[in-house]
């Protein structure tokens, strides 16, 4: 990490130039095609590295100005340009791959790089072709549209007007009749916007479907997973973990719930109550934004001297953006700059608890990204999805120890992010099967999705279904602001998997501080040198996959949860 890194709003904009980084890369393809030794191939490969880096960096400075502020004209318009220009860098990386992949020198790069970048590259040409650029530019433009309509909600509540981050406090208000009232308010707005949604969503499907065919495969599930890096996991494994996740989870999640309305002092628990966990009200963190930022360096202190080191880092050099602001694009997110070597994180801080798990959430995935920074091989510095969130999910629960600095009642917090961690996994599997069968069933309508939804819902979380038909108002289906659904397919049983990762990360801090961080730390600095399977298990993690381990997993944390006196609250 370069010492003389400039703040964030220092660093020069430069809006890159499609038809030069397409030419710059085909040349860089020629020189490697024309090596005349296994060294030559090599120096031609770390060229196109250090290129692909430089255009990443500036791509990624693009994305991420633009998703702090969808209003601002200039960013948007620069947006649009990537959007429409990326399938055609995608294309030309694509030559690229395929010159690397049958490289007279295999033998000599595989010495230098390893062999699972070829793999990584074979991929990436089963993923992709010229013949979908124009299917894949409408899918961006279309993902485009999906996130500025999510942006622009305004939701008319109490004389004034919210995005859908800053309702959140009032969803989840300790009185009642907030929530209510709220809910009411949100599901009013959502569902005048309901057929917008769902128009976008059947353009995607019918646009990935197509690309899907085009490609040769059956259907766009075979394709996903391909583009997901799934190198070692199956839709078959998924999909017999997703039902160990119904035997094991959704009873216990129906009990914890039951439980937390009691608790609660709720009778007849409407949809707007699911969130409301305590008498006395949510955790709600101590501060300001500025006091968060303090309370967290305080924490990343204790915790180990590369956290503190690298938190101090990031809030020296204003990479933090947390506040909601009206325009600013919804959710949580952190992304890494290849040449300036540093992550940024981007969330919306909106005065729950959530701001908490936001905050170490992502700083997990930071943390990961400055710790394999010096990884040489630039394919191997982050891993694929499913394993990052392991690094980020985990963190949240490194943290707890120091939540005395956020809460008053940190035993409220720590009850809470448990219970809604477990309650999360046959939410997340909603998700995922929701998928499956939508691109399963590319033509259904409208209607049928619903329908299948909520049929996915009563399988998985009966208990929402339930309170939902409790309304006495119709309330808009959830899908349909579930943004990964929309933008990155197939992409939320990673969370699941990870958080079962985190559970046995929990369970070991839990016996062994000292040994479970030197486990977590060996993870991160390992990088995506390995498929998720093979990654977790050289860590010596258990599978999920493997019969039996989620049971054992989520066995212990039962007694934790009993542990926090949750009655008492
Ligand atoms: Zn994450």
């Amino acid at each position: 990490m370069a010492k003389e890194l400039a703040k964030f709003e220092d660093w020069p904009y430069k809006v890159p130039h499609i038809k030069s980084i397409v030419k710059k890369i085909n040349a860089l393809s020629d020189e490697f095609k024309a090596s005349k030794s296994g060294e030559e191939a090599y120096k031609a490969y770390k060229k196109m590295s250090r290129y692909e880096d430089k255009i990443g960096d500036d791509i990624t400075h693009i994305q991420v100005l633009y998703s702090l502020d969808t209003t601002n004209k200039k960013y948007e318009k620069a947006e649009e340009m990537l959007n429409e220009g990326l399938p055609l860098v995608s294309a030309a990386t694509l030559n690229f791959a395929k010159a690397f992949v049958s490289s007279p020198y295999r033998d000599y790069l595989e010495k230098k790089l390893g062999s699972f970048i070829f793999t990584m590259y074979e991929y990436q040409l089963k993923g992709f072709d010229e013949k979908i650029i124009p299917e894949a530019t409408e899918e961006n433009s279309l993902v485009m549209k999906y996130d500025s309509a999510l942006a622009s909600c305004r939701i008319p509540f109490r004389g004034n007007v919210y995005n859908l981050p800053q309702m959140g406090k009032f969803l989840n208000d300790s009185d009642r009749e907030v929530r209510k009232e709220a809910r009411d308010a949100y599901d009013t707005y959502m569902n005048s916007r309901h057929d917008e949604f769902e128009e976008i969503y059947d353009k995607l499907v019918k646009v990935r479907t197509k690309m899907a065919q085009k490609l040769g495969y059956k259907s766009y599930t075979d394709l996903a997973y391909i583009k997901m890096n799934r190198f070692d996991y199956t839709p078959e494994m998924v999909a017999s973990y997703r039902e160990q996740i119904h035997d094991v989870v959704t009873p216990l999640a129906e009990k914890l719930m039951k439980e937390q309305f009691k608790y609660a002092g709720i009778k007849n628990p409407k949809l707007y109550d699911l969130g409301f966990k305590f008498k006395s009200g949510n955790p709600i963190p101590l501060g300001t934004t500025d006091e968060k930022v303090e309370h967290a360096k305080e924490m990343y202190k204790k915790l180990s001297p590369d956290t503190d080191y690298f938190f101090n880092f990031m809030a020296d050099h204003h990479l933090l953006f947390l506040d909601a602001k009206p325009g600013k694009q919804s959710g949580g997110y952190m992304t890494y700059f290849p040449v300036h070597k540093c992550p940024i994180i981007f969330s919306n801080f909106n005065g729950t608890a959530g701001d908490v798990d936001v905050l170490t959430h992502e700083f997990g995935h930071s943390f990961q990204a400055y710790l394999a920074r010096n990884i040489k091989v630039p394919e191997y510095r982050s891993p694929t999805m499913e394993s990052c969130e392991i690094d980020s999910m985990s963190m949240e629960f490194f943290a707890e120890p120091y939540m005395d600095l956020f809460f008053d009642v940190p035993d409220k917090y720590k009850y809470a992010h448990l219970a809604d961690s477990i309650e999360f996994l046959p939410y997340g599997v909603t998700v995922d099967e929701f998928q499956h069968w939508v691109y399963a069933n590319p033509n259904a309508t409208p209607e049928e999705r619903d329908a299948e939804w909520n049929a996915l819902e009563q399988k998985y979380t009966p208990y929402k279904v339930k309170a939902r038909e409790a309304l006495p108002w119709k309330s808009y289906p959830r899908w349909l602001t579930q943004a990964h659904i929309f933008d990155s397919p197939f992409y939320y049983i990673d969370y699941t998997l990870a958080q079962v990762l985190a559970f046995e990360f929990f369970n070991l801090d839990r016996k062994n501080h000292e040994k479970a961080w030197k486990k977590y730390v060996k993870l991160c600095k390992m990088g995506g040198k390995y498929p998720f399977v093979s990654l977790i298990t050289k860590d010596g993690l258990k599978s999920p996959f493997e019969p039996g381990v989620l049971k054992k997993t989520i066995n212990p944390l039962v007694k934790v949860l009993k542990g926090y006196h949750a009655e008492n609250f």
